[in-house]
């Protein structure tokens, strides 16, 4: 399986620091995004703390240690896990980070099989034969809100309570984690995003962007522009992963 990733992340308007991070793993086949929260710049804290701590777990114990055979969804789920006691034991030892939390959606890739994991409102997407297909379900109060009838998606996008949400590392009590596993085929391409990118681009404008005969890199680069140049008050977070044709 030939695999080609790229990452970028741009700061918001409104702050003057990055609360996003993201991890890609070549050899590992692990892409992750985070979006931290958090007064002063604990939320880029919470994010960093989150991805690095899932990477070295995932390159720790991988499928063939501690999972023997067994699917990446048991390893995603740990890591996970992982960094959520870390984020925990980083806020215990310095009183000034408490509030401090973040999303993450993570894509592990091994034995043909797509792993998804997520929590909070970072999102996962894939084109494959032409479509767009949201493989994550936002933890929020709006989406909350879509399921019981009271909002429409449009509605919710722009919503004042859309950052709220409902699950997220570093929160109280303990962490579920949703995890989604898929087979991967050949031309399949993956986006990994933060909110900063899906307030200001509609899924039918992401979809025309993944759509076009471009490279990993190039495909990010506008897709940060474009969610930029709509606005851009949050940070923008992209990770791309193509699966090549054959
Ligand atoms: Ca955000």
């Amino acid at each position: 399986m030939d695999v080609k990733a790229w990452g970028l992340s741009n700061v918001g308007r409104l702050r003057g620091h990055n609360e996003d991070a993201f991890e890609i793993d070549p050899a590992g086949r692990l892409y992750l995004v985070a979006d931290g929260m958090g007064g002063h710049s604990h939320g880029e804290v919470a994010s960093t703390t989150a991805v690095k701590e899932i990477r070295r777990y995932v390159e720790a114990h991988g499928v063939r240690g501690a999972h023997p055979g067994g699917p990446g969804g048991r390893l995603l789920e740990a890591a996970i896990q992982a960094a959520h006691q870390r984020v925990l034991a980083a806020i215990r030892q310095d009183g000034a980070l408490h509030g401090m939390g973040t999303t993450v959606v993570g894509l592990y890739l091994h034995d043909g099989i797509a792993t998804v994991a997520h929590v909070g409102d970072s999102r996962l997407y894939r084109r494959r034969g032409g479509r767009l297909s949201l493989l994550t379900e936002d933890h929020t109060w709006v989406h909350e809100q879509i399921a019981a009838g009271y909002l429409s998606e449009e509605q919710a996008r722009l919503h004042p309570l859309k950052n709220v949400v409902t699950r997220a590392l570093g929160g109280e009590g303990s962490l579920k984690v949703d995890i989604r596993e898929e087979t991967v085929e050949a031309g399949d391409r993956y986006l990994l995003c933060s909110d900063g990118l899906t307030t200001m681009l509609r899924d039918e404008e992401i979809a025309e962007r993944l759509g076009r005969e471009q490279g990993a890199q190039e495909i990010c680069r506008s897709l940060v522009h474009d969610a930029q140049a709509r606005g851009g008050y949050d940070d923008i977070t992209v990770v791309l992963v193509d699966i090549a044709d054959r």
